[in-house]
Order: C-alpha cells, then sequence, then structure tokens
C-alpha cells in the first residue's frame, strides 16, 4: 500500500533581518517537501501581535500536497526554521523564520505537541485572507467556512507587499 497524499497548508511568517529572503528559503524548502507544486499565497505586512517594539512581520501561507505524516511534516519545517537561525527568545518575540502547520487535509488533531487545524488561525487575519486569496470557499474543520472566520476575525493593518525586495521607482 502507498503512502497516501494529503493537501496542506503552511503559514510562513518572519520579523528580522532580510525577511523576503527567509521566506524564500522556506519555499524553497517546502518544495522538498511537497508532491507536486507548492502553491504560495500573496505577501502581507502587518504590525506583531504582541509585543509592540519589534519589527512588523511578513506573512504568507502555501499549499501543497504531501506523503509526510503530521509530527514528521512538523520535525521537517523545524528543521527549517533553525537553518535560518530562529532563536525562540520569547512568546510571540521578533523571528526570523516561524512555520505552522495550519491545516492537515480534514484531520483534527491534539496530541500536546500539534495541534490542527492552528489553534491562532481563526484570529489571525494575516493568515485567513491569504489563505482566502488561494481557496476563498475552503472550509476549516471545526470553524466553518473561511468566510465566517474572516468576518469574526479581529482587524488588523494588513498590507499587501511585492514578493520582490525591490520595487522599482514609479517614474525614472
Ligand atoms: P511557535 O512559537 O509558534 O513556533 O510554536 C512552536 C511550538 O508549537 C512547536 O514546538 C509545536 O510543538 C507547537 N505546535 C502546536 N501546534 C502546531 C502547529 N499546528 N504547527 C506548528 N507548531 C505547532
Amino acid at each position: 500500500m502507498g503512502a497516501s497524499l494529503a493537501p496542506v497548508w503552511i503559514g510562513l511568517g518572519a520579523n528580522q533581518g532580510d525577511c523576503r529572503a527567509h521566506l524564500q528559503f522556506a519555499l524553497n524548502g517546502l518544495a522538498g517537501l511537497a508532491v507536486g507544486r507548492v502553491v504560495r499565497s500573496p505577501l502581507y505586512r502587518s504590525a506583531p501581535v504582541g509585543p509592540q517594539d519589534q519589527a512588523d512581520f511578513f506573512n504568507a501561507v502555501a499549499r501543497f500536497d504531501t506523503v509526510l505524516a503530521p509530527h514528521a511534516l512538523l520535525d521537517r519545517l523545524q528543521s527549517l526554521e533553525q537553518a535560518r537561525g530562529r532563536v525562540r527568545a520569547r512568546r510571540w518575540g521578533p523571528r526570523t523564520l516561524d512555520l505552522d502547520i495550519l491545516l492537515y487535509g480534514v484531520q483534527r488533531l491534539d496530541d500536546g505537541r500539534l495541534k490542527i487545524p492552528h489553534p491562532e488561525l481563526s484570529r489571525r487575519l494575516f493568515v485567513l485572507r491569504p489563505m482566502a486569496d488561494l481557496d476563498p470557499l475552503l472550509e476549516i474543520p471545526g470553524h466553518g467556512t473561511l468566510a465566517d472566520l474572516l468576518a469574526a476575525c479581529p482587524p488588523l493593518r494588513l498590507d499587501s507587499v511585492s514578493w520582490r525586495s525591490a520595487e522599482p521607482p514609479p517614474h525614472i
């Protein structure tokens, strides 16, 4: 019997150093975990949740199919975080790269190390908005539709920004 293929959604975040480079590094790493293509969302920039004495966050989501089981997937995501030099100094503090499993197919899981759907998903506009960009009709297991979650989500200033680091000047 072959391993089964699960559609997964990963949340990507960074707010230290060259954030776009960290996120691009993560996307390249995710390609190595995927069967088929990794689809990335638009990129968003927002004020930090929690301590305000830190830089804005850059966030996106990625969707792909994988044969990795949830815990094996988390191991691989944590390796990618560590490869980018993540130091977990304080909760909700600055990080070079943060990777979360948002959804793993329609599975629900809560075993101490892993909670899926991700417990913060429904309260984070910087996750819900890019998910809706990719699949506005998505259902979140145990939470209802993405549209309903978006309508109920606390507001947040969220700017859509380019994936390319240097924006060309508007006029030469
Ligand atoms: P964070 O500070 O957001 O990187 O949280 C890290 C910890 O959250 C990890 O050590 C995981 O064990 C735990 N965790 C629980 N659920 C998830 C999830 N869905 N995705 C990623 N990490 C999770």
